[in-house]
């Protein structure tokens, strides 16, 4: 039987999701595991293993080349190994892609969930065919990746474009990486919940009380799209602060490295304008004319099947190089 399916892993920060990526891009197999609770690097390595058997199961298990997962943390440049993981503090020196091999007993490609999810968005999403792309994803903390002329841009140790931790401002909210005002700290989807409840302990109203049924733990970034969709002042206050925010940052990587496109993802941006219009309006009234003058920003295309796409698309770059 020829072996020529790709299974592609997105590891992230409560589930673990895996599928099979044909050489189109396109997916099939689903399978899904969650991983909540699991405190202990055996104990998540546990529940990808069953979640990409399952996917085996289902599409032939003789039929399957390899697999190629993105995970949270860095990985230096062909170690296969997670050497910090700054919100999985259990993950040191952690050689997941040798471990995932013994495992599975198939070759594994391991690759930062953030980059995965650009080169996914760079092969067949919203950046297909740019040679110079920023990726940023507003989820639990803020994903960044940066790919020049084509090629993932990984710095000199693998710890290169942490766009989340560029600092917004100064002496700011405190980030989960330790260090004060990162852009991380204020335009997550966790931190526009946060901010969101902060202002309702000042003695805001918002309809978001009402929508979170009385629980204000309960609010989310979907939430707070929702209600400021409907006019909601608090929500619509903490929207823009978050995107000007995000725009500041935009547009210093627009003078730093001249992209062609910049990509945003993550649930937030349903809410559409709230989100792409301060961005732009930061990148107008900030970055060198020349730049912005050719950027593009826009939506990300593959929503929460980036990671899997890319994570597969990596293995398949890696196994024939
Ligand atoms: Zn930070």
């Amino acid at each position: 039987m020829k072996r020529d399916l790709v299974i592609g892993v997105d590891l992230g920060g409560t589930n673990v999701n895996s599928a099979v990526v044909d050489d189109g891009g396109r997916i099939s197999h689903r399978a899904w595991q969650s991983i909540s609770g699991s405190r202990t690097a055996g104990e998540v390595i546990d529940r990808l293993v069953a979640c990409v058997e399952t996917t085996m199961d289902s599409c032939g298990r003789d039929r399957v080349a390899g697999v190629g997962v993105g995970t949270p943390g860095l990985i230096p440049e062909g170690s296969g190994t997670v050497v910090y993981a700054p919100n999985v503090p259990e993950w040191v020196d952690l050689p997941l892609q040798s471990l995932l091999r013994e495992r599975m007993g198939l070759p594994v490609a391991i690759e930062n969930d953030a980059n995965a999810a650009a080169i996914g968005e760079h092969w067949v999403g919203g950046a297909a065919g740019y040679a110079n792309i920023i990726c940023i994803t507003l989820g639990t903390g803020v994903g960044g990746a940066i790919i020049m002329n084509h090629e993932v841009w990984r710095g000199s140790n693998g710890a290169g474009g942490e766009i989340g931790h560029m600092t917004v401002v100064e002496n700011g909210r405190m980030c989960g990486c330790g260090a004060p005002g990162c852009l991380e700290a204020y335009a997550s989807a966790t931190a526009i919940a946060e901010q969101a409840r902060e202002l309702l302990r000042d003695g805001r109203t918002s309809v978001l009380t009402e929508l979170a049924g009385g629980d204000p733990g309960r609010i989310d970034a979907a939430m707070i799209a929702e209600a400021a969709d409907r006019g909601d002042e608090t929500a619509r206050e903490v929207m823009h602060r978050s995107a000007t925010l995000l725009g500041t940052a935009v547009s210093s990587l627009t003078n730093l490295l001249n992209p062609e496109l910049i990509v945003i993802g993550g649930g937030v941006i349903k809410a559409g304008d709230l989100i792409f219009g301060p961005v732009r309006a930061e990148v107008a009234r900030r970055a060198y004319k020349w730049s912005a003058g050719i950027l593009e920003i826009v939506p990300a295309k593959l929503g929460d099947d980036a990671g899997i796409i890319g994570a597969a698309r990596h293995f398949m770059l890696t196994r024939t190089t």
